[in-house]
């Protein structure tokens, strides 16, 4: 399959890996929105936010105790955010469900 995260899953691509485990993968975004930007991804294939069904809790649920973890790591006290862009107006680039990390600055809000 000719997708950009699961070559960097399966190692083909290099990335800044910062943890990785049988199930997820997490490394720095090679355009940093923020000092802290970071990627976390299921090495599974799944599209986006939108495939997502009950089966995969568990698999979010561990998502998110991992980012709670990095979020410590980097030192994001003050604050982070998690984004997921879904499809075109969402912002979607990348066809591979992954999961933004983004701190280290004050975030605005809304998005643009
Ligand atoms: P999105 O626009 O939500 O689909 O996010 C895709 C993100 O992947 C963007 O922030 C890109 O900078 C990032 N990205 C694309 N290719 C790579 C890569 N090879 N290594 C790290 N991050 C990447």
């Amino acid at each position: 399959m000719d997708c950009i995260f699961c070559k960097i899953a399966a190692g083909q691509i290099p990335c800044q890996k910062l943890y990785e485990d049988e199930q997820i993968l997490a490394f720095r975004d090679i355009q940093p929105q923020a000092p802290a930007h970071l990627l976390i991804i299921p090495k599974a294939h799944i599209e986006g936010a939108k495939d997502l069904t009950p089966e995969h809790a568990p698999l979010v649920g561990h998502i998110f105790a991992a980012i709670a973890q990095l979020a410590r790591q980097e030192g994001l006290d003050a604050g982070f955010r998690v984004v997921i862009n879904s499809g075109q107006e969402g912002g979607q680039t990348v066809g591979h469900l992954h999961f933004h990390l983004l701190g280290g600055r004050q975030l605005g809000w809304p998005p643009g």
